[in-house]
């Protein structure tokens, strides 16, 4: 590939991230990041995808881009070409995700990409970089959400769990492992009219955005064994609120707010525990154990009807739309298009 299609997002007035626009640009391999004193690895990228922090970086919001210019795409899946890594050879399947790319460091939306070895997973055998891109950085964070319910010692025979930004792309993902793992897994959504995809994915009971957004009381029915929140704020509050006695109520996302307005009545009367989860600087073991359960444990049937492909030049409009929560499940970017 002497030339390949990147997108670049470079700001106009040097300083002023206001004036931040992206475009493809055709660039060669001399146009890529060098780590000096990191083994660096050359991939040929086959997808990349979209998630809520793409959006954030491709409308401007939350000053996601740290460095201009910058190949956005927090996430992609492709082939080595070449490796200054023993532990990456020539032809192996790969998967990133995090660790700030897309971020700081030039990322997935673009046909090839140099990176380092440290940030790279090997891609499971049986799954396809389409796969690995429909799952993504929204969905690794529900497996690791999962583990986390699991290493709790939420099982299913405790009762419900809940899993809130249900049509968005971590709850789309978590509802379909948690259904095949046994558990009765109730959706909270702002969309009724994805009920039928929701209960499609394994969902047996839907709750509305509106009535889990309510102010919570301190103490509510104990109703949840187990949670996983995309949301935040008040419904993270409501969720605590809800969770029976030694329940554990997983949290990755911010999708409602960054607050939250809870007391400390779950934890000290009911022995609540809330476990942050954060996929981006999680480390390389707890990837691989993540990405093999879901190598096992996602139904590719299910998978496949979450996910859509898009091209790399609708990515402006891609990016505003999940701002909006109007994507629905996983959008994975074709870079060559
Ligand atoms: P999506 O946009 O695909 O899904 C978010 C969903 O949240 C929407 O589909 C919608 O679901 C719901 N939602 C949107 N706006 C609101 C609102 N104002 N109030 C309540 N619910 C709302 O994003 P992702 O699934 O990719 O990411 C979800 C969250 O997880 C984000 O905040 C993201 O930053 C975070 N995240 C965290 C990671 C980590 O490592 N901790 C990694 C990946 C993501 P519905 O229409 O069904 O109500």
């Amino acid at each position: 590939m002497n030339t390949f299609n990147a997108l670049v997002v470079r700001e106009a007035e040097e300083g002023n991230p206001k004036t931040a626009a992206a475009s493809i640009e055709q660039l060669t391999d001399a146009d890529l990041p060098v780590y000096e004193g990191d083994e660096s690895v050359v991939v040929d990228i086959d997808y990349s995808s979209l998630n809520y922090k793409d959006g954030m970086a491709l409308t401007g919001k939350g000053r996601i881009i740290r460095s201009f210019p910058m190949v956005p795409g927090i996430d992609f899946a492709g082939t080595v070409v070449s490796s200054e890594s023993d532990r990456f050879a020539t032809g192996d399947g790969v998967i990133l995700t995090g660790w700030a790319v897309g971020e700081r460091y030039w990322g997935g939306y673009s046909e090839r990409q140099r990176v380092k070895a440290d940030w790279l997973v090997k891609r499971p055998d049986t799954m396809t970089s389409e796969q690995a891109m429909g799952i993504g950085t929204a969905g690794l964070t529900s497996m690791l959400c999962v583990l986390g319910l699991e290493a709790g010692g939420v099982q299913p025979d405790d009762g419900p769990v809940v899993v809130t930004g249900a049509a968005g792309g971590v709850g789309s993902v978590a509802i379909a492992l948690l259904a095949k793992l046994g558990y009765d897994v109730t959706a909270v959504t702002g969309r009724p009219e994805e009920h039928d995809y929701l209960q499609s994915l394994g969902a047996t009971a839907f709750l509305s955005r509106e009535e889990m957004s309510e102010d919570p009381k301190p103490l509510e029915g104990e109703t949840w064994a187990g949670a996983v929140d995309a949301v935040g704020s008040t419904m993270l509050a409501k969720i605590l609120a809800q969770t029976k006695h030694s329940g554990v109520v997983t949290a990755c996302g911010l999708a409602g707010g960054v607050d939250l307005p809870s007391t400390v009545m779950p934890f000290i009367l009911r022995g609540v525990r809330l476990q942050g989860i954060d996929s981006v600087m999680a480390p390389t073991a707890d990837r691989d154990a993540a990405w093999a359960r879901l190598a096992t444990d996602l139904p590719s049937d299910l998978l496949a009807t979450m996910s859509e492909i898009v091209p790399m030049s609708s990515l402006p409009e891609q990016g505003e739309a999940i701002m909006a929560g109007k994507t629905r499940g996983r959008v994975v970017v074709d870079p060559s298009a």
